[in-house]
């Protein structure tokens, strides 16, 4: 039989939109009867009901289970998503997030009511101040690029102080897009840095590019190739030479935790992403967050609220006066995002140092087994081992008329998520894959399998085949320039596709 009645293939249903399923006069919930408006207020009232679907509880359950079931995700596939570290979230820390106590605590709660939350926050602050070295922390920051913005408004401030106002930042060209965003937020000019043949940040040309007006030099480690930056104690040592800062983006930390002590590379300020290295989870839910460590030249200029422990317990600070503070300013509502830091810590205790140091091993030892198996068929970009993710390029498909684009939708039919596609910028067609600590040898096999085989088969001229992936999703194929060029965001039952 080829085509069902329903349209449905066993448990893959056919999903009509919510405003397809609804019908008017039901309802989820028993509604009271609207109360009479005073005459002043008559005119507010809509005079004809608003268009929402009339849906019952278990058809809206059953909807956003189904749609939740179409994704790919961490808890269902392999997601070899690089530079993202999708490892798995253990299901401890989200047990303990949901203890009532941490679950409902509220931000204008009297600070004599959350001690425990504040001694939390303040000992998962202590854990990434002694796994980075550094001796201030700024919790707020709610994800990467939120902490990059915060270690260089900081570093504005603390040049500021100086009564210097310099201009530019270097960033590398391998950098995630957030590093010259978030300098471009903070109002500094971003001028790019190349990289060498070898992958790494050309010290030559980033020498070449220092002066007093430099702010800031960013700088990824392990960089966004998987490779770790050699010269980084002397890009360090340059920086400082001219006044400068390093900031570090530790968004890679997951490759040298428990083995490198940041504070030792010489940066100042380095923002963590508790989503990635410490697995909490993310991707299409967050919240993330970004704590930024700082060095002591930067922490008077860390941004409020901080928490502080005296003999009457701990404290908020809010307000910089009387504090011999000179915060940058205050750049979320309020002290960041309480439930991930439950997570991480959560994580960062039931690991352990030596847990945490195994796993930073293990996620490199995968992630040069995945290059180390797929480099017979497949074209690593850079010569000798890898850190925590492994990087491709695309020579392997020259010819074959299939794009690192059409190559990752046929992963989908596979079964996996794909690789990171065409990113970082610095290689041709990229296809970063990073396997994190969390998954077996088997689960790799699999995958090395079905990646190897799907380049035979490219390389065989079998283009067709990939330029039609994915055949076996509930959707096929969509027109991403059609989508993001005319995107339809409005439901309009005359337009039914
Ligand atoms: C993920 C990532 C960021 C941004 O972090 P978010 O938490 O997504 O804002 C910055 N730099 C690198 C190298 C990253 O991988």
């Amino acid at each position: 039989m080829t085509e069902t009645i329903s349209g449905s293939r066993g448990l893959s249903i056919e999903e009509p939109l919510l405003f397809e399923q609804g019908s008017p006069g039901q309802c989820g919930v028993d509604l009271e009867t609207p109360p009479d408006l005073p005459d002043h207020l008559g005119g507010l009232r809509r005079r004809q009901p608003a268009a929402l679907p009339g849906l019952a509880e278990p058809t809206v359950v059953r909807h956003f289970t189904r749609l939740s079931q179409k994704n790919f995700g961490i808890d269902s596939v392999f997601y070899p998503l690089g530079s993202c570290t999708m490892k798995h979230n253990p299901r401890l820390n989200e047990k303990l997030a949901r203890l009532a106590g941490f679950a409902d605590v509220h931000p204008f709660q009297p600070e004599s009511t959350v001690q425990g939350a504040l001694a939390l926050i303040d000992l998962a602050a202590h854990w990434l101040k002694t796994l980075t070295g550094l001796p201030a922390i700024a919790m707020s920051p709610a994800a990467g690029a939120h902490g990059e913005f915060c270690g260089l408004m900081t570093i504005r401030a603390a040049l500021e102080d100086r009564g210097e106002r310099r201009t530019r930042v270097l960033v590398p060209e391998s950098a995630h897009g957030t590093n010259p965003a978030s300098a471009a937020a903070c109002g500094f000019t971003v001028d790019p840095i190349p990289a060498t043949s070898r992958g790494r940040v050309d010290v030559g040309a980033l020498k070449a590019k220092l002066g007093d007006d430099v702010a800031a030099v960013m700088l990824t480690n392990p960089n966004t190739c998987g490779l770790f930056e050699n010269d980084i104690l002397e890009i360090a040592e340059a920086i400082h030479g001219v006044g400068g800062f390093f900031y570090g983006d530790g968004a890679n930390f997951n490759a040298i935790v428990g083995r490198v002590t940041v504070a030792d590379l010489g940066i100042d300020a380095m923002h963590i992403n508790l989503h990635k290295t410490f697995s909490t989870p993310h991707g299409g839910g967050g919240p993330g967050a970004g704590p930024t460590v700082l060095s002591d030249a930067l922490a008077p200029y860390a941004p409020l609220p901080a928490v502080v422990h005296d003999a009457g317990g701990f404290h908020l600070v809010e307000h910089a006066a009387g504090s011999g503070l000179k915060p940058c300013g205050r750049i979320k509502g309020f002290h960041g995002q309480f439930g991930v830091f439950v997570r991480a810590l959560a994580y960062m205790m039931s690991m352990g140092a030596d847990g945490l140091r195994q796993a930073a091993s293990d996620a490199v030892l995968n992630a040069n087994y995945l290059q180390a198996r797929l480099s017979g068929e497949l074209t690593p970009s850079f010569d000798g081992p890898c850190m925590h993710e492994a990087l491709f390029d695309d020579r392997f498909l020259k010819d074959s008329g299939v794009t690192t684009l059409d190559f990752a939708k046929a992963l989908i039919d596979e079964g996996f998520h794909p690789m990171t596609m065409y990113f970082p910028l610095v290689v041709h067609g990229a296809l970063l894959m990073e396997p994190t600590e969390t998954e077996s040898k088997e689960t790799l096999d699999r995958f090395i399998d079905s990646v190897r085989g799907l380049a035979q088969r490219a390389k065989q001229g079998n283009a067709a085949e990939f330029l039609s992936a994915p055949a076996h999703t509930p959707r096929r194929r969509l027109d991403e320039t059609a989508a993001a060029r005319t995107p339809e965001l409005r439901w309009r039952p005359e337009k039914k596709v």
